[in-house]
């Protein structure tokens, strides 16, 4: 039947419909009230549709936050095998490598919210934003292709950070095997010039505060503590992975007839991961992953140069170390068991986030032994979490857990629902300031526009997927 059945404690299936094209079922991870929201929009047939692409090994997966998308739902996994499977641009999302980061330091919140206007004002000064936000960098052709090449450590090696940095990153901020030659001008024409600026709408860089510890081990391995301040970073490839995107939908679309494919929807285009037009694909997208971490990294400097400023402190008093970057709109291939044999897969993340236990070798060594750091912002007035990837992970949803809280309104809605000052009083209420470029920009992302995050956090938590480690509250917003 169509509709999900409980099968378990905030798990659901629909099992595979063959009259539908469905080559494997579609499982949910959600509790009863995200469940009733995912039915309200088209988040579960995506997920059917999904799970009709040649090659989809196991189950179609919907995490907790999941929400309709472009063919592929947001907050979705899709694993396909590496060598039969087919690789699929909706399935990674337009915003190639939007992710997450966080900083931790050694401030107080009683230090930071006393200046804390001054503050906000110097990171909103410093920090380029906006829809068409030009970074600070002017690149030459051969300049952009190094940083599609080597990502963080080209920003590192331009003074914006240190090696510190690109260890806590996922894949080291720089994955092998991207291929500038595969991107086309009109991606390099439109990316050039946004290189090092946060983009516009849902992509902030907020001020928290640690307000609460459930993993008092993995917070202190971490350098996380209750009571200090952290900054999370969420922005990705901007005007770059977008035309990415773009160009290899409409080179998928052209081959898909070629290779004898058939979907429900068009926007599920895909093409064989081991094809010619694959491999191209894969290689732009990762030099689009390349570039959003470099860009993640150049905000993190400037971000670090703020804070300096304000509090006329030293690098080493602050102290802000990156605690980990992860990427969540991803393909690539890992290997994964599956009924017992372990198998290479294109898994993609697509408003996902890994979330790898202890001991897989993707982890960076200062926390192999402890499990993979996992960031899940919820809102600007609400709260976000610090999570480790545990074992189930990797039984239930291929290494992934939930991105966010994930939307629940759409943008229009927010507008005619909500005013700019409705918006900035009940944040003003909670203590927490914002600057924002746009109107629309701060009532577009209404906390009310979002799920209850801590909902979301819970249904990972209790499956043992990614458990709870820390929670933190923002106290400043800069949003684009
Ligand atoms: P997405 O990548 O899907 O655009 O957004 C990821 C998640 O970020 C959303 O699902 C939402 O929960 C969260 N989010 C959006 N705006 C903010 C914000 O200003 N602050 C925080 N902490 N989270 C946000
Ligand atoms: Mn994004
Ligand atoms: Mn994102």
């Amino acid at each position: 039947s169509s509709t999900p059945r409980k099968i378990g404690e905030n798990q659901y299936q629909i099992d595979a419909d063959s009259n539908l094209g469905m080559k494997v079922p579609v499982r949910i991870y959600a509790d009863e009230p995200l469940m009733q929201k995912m039915l309200s929009d088209r988040t579960i047939m995506q997920a059917k549709n999904v799970a009709c692409i040649p090659g989809i090994v196991s189950h179609s997966t919907v995490l907790p936050d999941g929400h309709e998308g472009y063919g592929f739902p947001v907050g979705g996994v899709a694993a396909m095998d590496a060598e039969e499977g087919m690789i699929s641009p909706g399935g990674v999302g337009y915003d190639i490598n939007c992710g997450v980061r966080l900083l931790r330091s050694n401030l107080s919140e009683d230090l930071v919210r006393s200046k804390l206007k001054e503050l906000v004002t110097d990171l909103f000064s410093s920090i380029p934003s906006g829809v068409g936000s030009k970074g600070a960098v002017k690149l030459t052709p051969s300049e952009l292709d190094e940083v599609l090449v080597r990502g963080v450590d080209w920003a590192i090696d331009h003074g914006y950070g240190s090696s510190d940095d690109s260890d806590v990153c996922e894949e080291n901020g720089k994955i092998q095997n991207a291929d500038p030659d595969k991107v086309s001008d009109k991606a390099r024409k439109r990316g050039a010039p946004q290189l090092g600026s946060l983009g516009s709408g849902n992509h902030f860089l907020e001020v928290q505060k640690v307000a609460e510890i459930h993993d008092e081990e993995a917070a202190k391995r971490m350098g996380i503590e209750e009571g200090t301040i952290t900054v999370l970073i969420h922005c990705g490839s901007r005007g770059f992975g977008h035309q990415v995107c773009s160009d290899y939908l409409r080179v998928a679309e052209q081959a898909m007839e070629k290779y004898n494919i058939n979907l429900p929807d068009r926007e599920l285009a895909c093409v064989p991961n081991s094809s010619e037009e694959g491999e191209s694909y894969r290689k732009a997208m990762f030099s689009a992953l390349n570039f959003a971490w470099s860009n993640r990294q150049m905000l993190t400097h400037w971000t670090r140069n703020s804070f300096q400023r304000v509090f006329n402190q030293s690098e080493s008093d602050l102290d802000m170390k990156l605690v980990y970057d992860v990427a969540h709109n991803i393909a690539k291939v890992e290997k994964h068991k599956v009924d017992g044999a372990e198998r290479n897969l294109v898994v993609h993340r697509k408003g996902a986030t890994r979330a790898f236990p202890a001991n897989r070798n993707e982890i960076p060594l200062k926390y192999r032994d402890l499990g993979q750091p996992v960031l899940v912002p919820g809102s600007m007035g609400t709260s976000s979490w610090i999570l480790l990837g545990k074992p189930n992970s990797m039984n239930l949803s291929f290494g992934s857990t939930a991105h966010g809280a994930g939307r629940t309104m759409s943008r229009s809605k927010a507008r005619r629902n909500f005013t700019e000052d409705d918006v900035k009083k009940s944040l003003n209420d909670k203590g927490i300031f914002i600057k924002a470029l746009t109107r629309d920009g701060v009532v577009e992302e209404t906390p009310q526009a979002y799920k209850d995050v801590d909902s979301v956090v819970n249904v990972s938590h209790n499956l043992g997927i990614a458990t709870k480690v820390a929670k933190l509250v923002p106290i400043g917003v800069i949003k684009g």
